[in-house]
């Protein structure tokens, strides 16, 4: 049985409450702190929703061999530390990463064990209603989000599972029957 499951789905997929909602019903499951570059929205926390780091430390830590995946992702790096990883594993957690397409297909070349799902929305329009809705980002940020959405679903082709959010309580029943 796998202990290492991987979650990706378009920006603005709603994949963050899918996960709050699972992990919230199921407190066995540790979800992975990733590191970032970019900047910090409002209400988030560093060292709980991620570990920000300048692009200086990111490079540094690529040059060390500490990632056990990074990618850059709407001009921003993102990457898993290997340490973060083997400690939860090692502690017998069940871990969910939810990091990109690209990062996830990495993570399954490495560790094949890892399951890998991914989010999809109904429908692009939707997506795109729910992107612009956070009123998070300038336009030029939300376009380049949706450029990256067409290469991820591309990606998801290679998925172990796919999961529709048309309701979060159904995607939630769809990950229980996956990762339980
Ligand atoms: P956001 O900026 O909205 O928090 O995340 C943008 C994208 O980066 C999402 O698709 C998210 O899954 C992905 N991401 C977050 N952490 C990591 C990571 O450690 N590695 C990779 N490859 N992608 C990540």
């Amino acid at each position: 049985m796998s202990k290492l499951f991987v979650i990706s789905g378009s920006s603005g997929v709603g994949k963050g409450t899918v996960i709050k909602e699972f992990l919230a019903k199921h407190p066995e499951f540790k979800l992975s702190i990733s590191c970032t570059t970019r900047g910090k929205r409002e209400g988030e926390v560093d060292g709980i929703n991620y570990f920000f780091l300048t692009k200086e430390e990111f490079e540094s830590s690529v040059h060390n061999g500490e990632f056990l995946e990074w990618a850059e992702f709407s001009g921003n790096f993102y990457g898993t530390k290997k340490s973060f990883i083997e400690k939860c594993l090692q502690n017998g957690e069940k871990l969910i990463l939810e990091i990109d397409t690209k990062g996830a297909l990495n993570v399954k070349k490495i560790m094949p064990d890892a399951q890998l799902i991914f989010i999809l929305p109904p429908s692009f329009e939707e997506l795109e209603a729910r992107l612009r809705g956070r009123h998070t980002e300038t336009e030029e940020a939300i376009q380049k989000r949706l450029a990256s959405i067409k290469l991820e679903i591309e990606n998801s082709k290679h998925f172990d599972y796919k999961v529709v959010n048309d309701k979060v309580e159904n995607a939630v029943e769809q990950l229980e029957k996956i990762l339980i």
